[in-house]
């Protein structure tokens, strides 16, 4: 853990395993905090509050860019340590550390524009001005599915604005979390600007983080389930809150697309990170005149993606987190077969030599997915594309916007006001126009219903961590 500058045991010496996703192989320990290791760690961060607060928004910068430049020299190093814990392959950590970096960049140059205002009054002898303040101590939370990236979406706004930070990241990746405060502690972050509490048991930590009155923002990223809890604990504190939570993204084929074009998107896109991906898409409605050579185009991609431990050549799909995760999918799966889908490409776990003690599962495409099967309702977190045929094209747009949650969308289609019209009335916070890759750090990221509340990346995500103070002033 890191709380006050130094890297410290839990206060009962207490530790717990990671292990390595694709091998079952113990990988290290890292200290087991409790609610008293959180509390000394927010005590921490609330002296730290004052002195960093007034810093100058230069040497907020100068640290943040300098913490960029840092990770990614370490982007191999810190790539092939998220590839063990975590289990994504080797290119694609790299690809999130280079993302992750590209948060404390940008932060570092948003810190340079938090501006106030000067505004009129309707008295002649009165002034206003407005100014934006730091919020305070923030409480983050994070998931494992992106372990840096999720974190320096967090930490780069919350310092740039002036913030201090207690973050617990998810118990599956505490070591990249470790490798990010490192980062933090050698570029010179002075001590309580940055604490990182590792648990085994999260409930606790979360108490403190929402229950102590000096921790005034909760950012999170995880479930829909415990997003919402939290976010009425802190209700109750009114804490500031920002949640980004799960989605279940539709990826829509418009019949004058290119089918096949639109099949080698959705198989590039759909095993990220083995589909476990907030805005991996869930749901792949395909025009009945372009199915078949959607579905041929993608049955014949995804039967060559390779599966694997994520260090071996040529594997672009990793392991899932847990055992847990690999049995939702094959419930999902074979929810969907009992229910007349038809599984042409895998649909099944992956237990033979050097598979048998990690946790995978087969690349997956199912045709023929209806209304009723459970998979055309639940984030999946896992790597199998759904294909749905639709007929009507006025109607698609409706059947894509019916679920509950709102985080990203897809649309393929060679018509300019099809596509304006689909980004119009799509209700998803993040939509791809024949585009596989519709976030970066200067974008605002985040979902609408009940995938989240706020923003992260872009201007607004440095809103969130940052209030505005109004002075009246009497001439
Ligand atoms: P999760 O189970 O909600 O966990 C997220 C974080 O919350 C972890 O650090 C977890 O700790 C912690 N946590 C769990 N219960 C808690 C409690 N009672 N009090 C305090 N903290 C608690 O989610 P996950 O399975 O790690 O992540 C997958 C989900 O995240 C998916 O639904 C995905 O869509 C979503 N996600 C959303 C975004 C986005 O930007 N919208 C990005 C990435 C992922 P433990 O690890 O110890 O359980």
């Amino acid at each position: 853990m890191y709380i006050d500058g130094a890297f410290v045991e839990a206060l009962d010496g207490r530790r717990f395993a990671v292990t390595d996703p694709a091998t079952g192989e113990e990988i290290g320990t890292v200290p087991d905090a409790t609610a008293a290791d959180a509390t000394r760690a927010v005590e921490a961060a609330d002296r730290a509050f004052a002195s960093w607060s007034t810093t100058t928004v230069d040497e907020r910068a100068d640290l943040l860019l300098a913490a960029w430049r840092l990770m990614q020299e370490r982007t191999d190093e810190l790539a092939r340590l998220m590839t063990r814990e975590q289990g994504k392959p080797l290119r694609a950590a790299r690809n999130e550390v280079v993302y992750a970096a590209d948060f404390l960049r940008w932060f570092a140059e948003e810190a340079r524009r938090i501006e106030g205002g000067w505004l009129p009054s309707s008295r002649p002898d009165q002034r206003f001005v407005a100014l934006r303040v730091p919020v305070g101590v923030v409480g983050a939370i994070t998931p494992w599915n992106y372990p840096i990236s999720m974190l320096t979406r967090k930490l780069g706004p919350a310092l740039a604005a002036g913030c201090t930070v207690v973050l617990k990241p998810a118990e599956a990746t505490p070591l990249c979390a470790r490798a990010v405060m490192e980062i933090f502690d050698e570029v010179g972050v002075p001590p309580g600007v940055v604490n990182c509490v590792t648990a085994s048991d999260p409930a606790p930590i979360g108490e403190v983080l929402t229950g102590d009155r000096r921790v005034r923002k909760l950012t999170f990223t995880g479930s829909t389930a415990v997003g919402r809890l939290l976010a009425s604990k802190a209700a109750a504190n009114l804490q500031r809150i920002s949640v980004e939570l799960g989605g279940h993204a539709p990826f829509i084929v418009f019949p004058d697309a290119d089918p096949v074009r639109a099949a080698k998107g959705a198989a590039a896109l759909k095993f990220l990170n083995s589909g476990q991906a907030c805005i991996s898409p869930n749901r792949l409605y395909v025009h009945r005149e372009s199915a078949e050579a959607f579905a041929a185009t993608l049955c014949e991609r995804v039967g060559r993606v390779k599966a694997g431990v994520g260090t071996g050549e040529g594997v672009t799909v990793g392991p899932l987190i847990d055992e847990a995760a690999v049995a939702k999918v094959a419930a999902q799966v074979d929810d969907a077969r009992a229910k007349g889908a038809r599984v042409p490409v895998g649909g099944h776990r992956l237990v033979d030599g050097e598979f048998a003690r990690g946790h995978f599962y087969a690349p997956t495409v199912v045709l023929d997915v209806t209304d009723d099967m459970v998979i055309r309702r639940e984030e999946t977190f896992g790597p199998v594309a759904p294909v749905i045929v639709y007929d009507d094209v006025d109607t698609v747009i409706d059947a894509a916007n019916d679920t509950d949650y709102g985080l990203a969308a897809y649309v393929y289609t060679r018509d300019l006001s099809t596509a304006i019209r689909a980004v119009e009335g799509l209700r998803f916070g993040i939509i791809g126009v024949n585009d596989v890759n519709p976030t970066a750090a200067r974008v605002p990221f985040g979902g609408m219903k009940d995938s989240g509340l706020g923003r992260e990346g872009g201007h607004e995500g440095l809103d969130e961590y940052l209030e505005t103070k109004v002075a009246g002033i009497a001439l």
